[in-house]
């Protein structure tokens, strides 16, 4: 049984079928690529794991707990973290308090039921901050103001936001979107990296160099349903992907 399970998910925006029967198991531990042209429904599926959309029918589970009808803030304390598509920082604040803001956000919730329970002083915070802007490769720019970061400094920034959270599950939409070829391949890297810690991870990517380098799994959406699903081997070959996708 996979740690995030989605059976027959289906969401309509009015006359459109953004998502139709979509079912995906992906394994705890793993590297999960969602891919697919835009406007496939990649983004409407991440917002009803992390509760900004409700599906119509069907059910998402995590860890066998139904994320449906819960808020998005207690489904980030049970452990999903997700970087969005255009990064969500405080532009204002220091590299250091956008890190620590999240930190101090999951420890006063209502759910406290991972490492993060024991968070105590504000000093422990900071510390565990510091900790993960280090494992970004941000710790230098601390004090600087976010918003005056490059966009791949801002991604990774995102990305500690999240970490600093201690996620079992990290959703990326995008990771690379708009990134030098250099800042890309750093953020690989950095992904990997992160994979070392067993976080389970589902990225949503254009790509395809990103794609190969990173997932385990591929699964592959074309106008609101699975068209293909298999290890990147797999998926490299698939007419059907060839034919959507890569168009032909
Ligand atoms: P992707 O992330 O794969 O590019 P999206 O999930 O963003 O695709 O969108 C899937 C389809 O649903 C698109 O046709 C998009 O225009 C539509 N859509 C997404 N969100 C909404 C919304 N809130 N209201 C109406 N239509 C939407
Ligand atoms: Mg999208």
């Amino acid at each position: 049984m996979g740690i995030l399970q989605v059976n027959d998910v289906n969401k309509r925006f009015g006359g459109l079928q953004a998502l139709n029967n979509v079912t995906l198991d992906i394994e705890e531990g793993s590297v999960h690529a969602i891919i697919g042209p835009n406007g496939a429904g990649k983004s409407t599926l991440l917002n009803c794991f992390v509760g900004r959309l409700v599906p119509d029918t069907g059910t998402v589970m995590f860890n066998g707990k139904s994320l449906l009808g819960i808020k998005p803030y207690e489904i980030n304390q049970i452990g999903v973290s997700r970087v969005f598509q255009t990064p969500e920082i405080f532009e204002e604040l220091s590299l250091l308090e956008n890190v620590m803001i999240p930190a101090f956000a999951h420890r006063d919730g209502a759910f406290r039921i991972n490492a993060w329970a024991s968070v105590g002083s504000e000093g422990e915070v900071r510390d565990r901050a510091l900790h993960v802007l280090d494992d970004v490769g941000l710790v230098d720019k601390k004090d600087m103001i976010a918003g005056s970061l490059s966009r791949g400094d801002k991604r990774r920034l995102e990305l500690a936001m999240c970490l600093v959270q201690d996620p079992q599950l990290l959703l990326l939409d995008e990771p690379t979107a708009g990134m030098s070829r250099a800042d890309t391949n750093n953020t690989i890297d950095l992904l990997k990296k992160i994979g070392e810690r067993g976080i389970t991870k589902i990225v949503i990517e254009h790509d395809m160099h990103v794609v190969f380098s990173l997932a385990h799994k591929i699964t592959v959406l074309a106008q609101g349903t699975v068209i293909a699903e298999g290890l990147p081997d797999d998926i490299k070959g698939d007419p059907r992907v060839q034919e959507a996708y890569l168009g032909g």
